[in-house]
């Protein structure tokens, strides 16, 4: 479980003047829930990935992992606790002069791990994500998905609690998409994972996250489930979360109703008995 409390972040601007970036994030995720954050451009959506992923330093606030804060170490502490935290980036971020193999062997590596039990642990990783057969090939010969999961192996390698993922599956087609998805959905059970979701494609929120935080200008300014920011007739974000459903009817002046009717604008009282007879239909 990962709880962030009261969270800052303020970057000193030449001239003296500061960056108010992150203004008080409170999240809370538990074991086996993901959480997604959404949010424009330029709403800090990075700045907090950069938080918790300690490669940043907060301002204020805390961040707890299984209770304990993290948000204020340095150095020994700090190498030892960032195993907690996994990180999957952009799909980009493998070595391309290393094998899938040896790019999840990595963090293993750095800590001393033997050589027998890189070997054995890569095998499980690559099993996890469903490539068993990719360990000798570069990443110019994965599909981006595939590269996907292999960034996501090595985010597991030092068994985290917490799954942290900026932007994974931008860039990816929608059926990449949905397979690593899945995936983070069937990893988040398996080893009761924390997952924080950060994107800023609806799609990628509406099937996968059990909760959503949706970040503006440094706050999160609504929160809940999909189901609960759907059902709010004044949630924004639970407006865009909307499927957009094949029309029922192409007639012009029973489109424009149910164009209105999904947007939570008034329609006439008939409405319904009008549609019945135009598809024809019984309810
Ligand atoms: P997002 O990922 O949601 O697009 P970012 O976290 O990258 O947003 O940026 C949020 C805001 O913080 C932006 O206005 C950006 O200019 C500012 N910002 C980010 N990093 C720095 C920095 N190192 N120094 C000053 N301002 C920064
Ligand atoms: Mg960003």
């Amino acid at each position: 479980m990962i709880e962030i409390h009261d969270l800052h972040k303020a970057y000193d601007l030449p001239g003296g003047e500061v960056a108010e970036v992150l203004r008080g994030i409170d999240l809370v995720v538990p074991d086996r829930c993901i959480t997604a954050v959404v949010g424009p451009s330029g709403s800090g959506k990075t700045t907090l990935s950069r938080c918790i992923s300690l490669l940043d330093q907060p301002t204020a606030g805390s961040i707890l992992v299984n209770g304990t804060d993290l948000s204020h170490l340095t150095g020994e502490a700090l190498r030892r606790q960032r195993r907690a935290i996994g990180t999957i980036f952009q799909s980009s971020a493998l070595l391309r002069r290393k094998t899938a193999a040896e790019n999840v062997a990595l963090p293993l590596r750095y800590l001393g791990v033997t050589e027998a039990g890189i070997r054995q642990r890569v095998e499980e990783l690559l099993d996890s994500v469903g490539l068993p057969d990719k360990a000798h090939h570069y990443p110019g010969q994965l599909s981006g998905g595939q590269r996907q999961r292999i960034g996501i192996a090595r985010a597991l390698a030092l068994g985290p609690q917490v799954l942290l993922s900026d932007e994974a599956t931008s860039g990816l087609d929608p059926q990449a998409t949905e397979s690593i998805l899945a995936l983070l959905r069937q990893l988040k059970d398996q080893f009761s994972l924390s997952v924080i979701l950060i994107t800023h494609e609806m799609d990628v929120v509406r099937g996968t996250a059990d909760q959503v935080a949706v970040l503006r200008q440094g706050r999160i300014v609504e929160r809940g489930s999909v189901g609960e920011l759907v059902a709010d007739p004044a949630s924004v974000t639970g407006g865009q979360l909307l499927p957009v459903a094949a029309p029922l009817s192409d007639d012009p002046e029973l489109l424009q109703l149910e164009v209105r009717y999904a947007a939570g604008r008034p329609v006439p009282a008939d409405w319904i008995s009008r549609l019945c007879e135009a598809l024809p239909v019984r309810v």
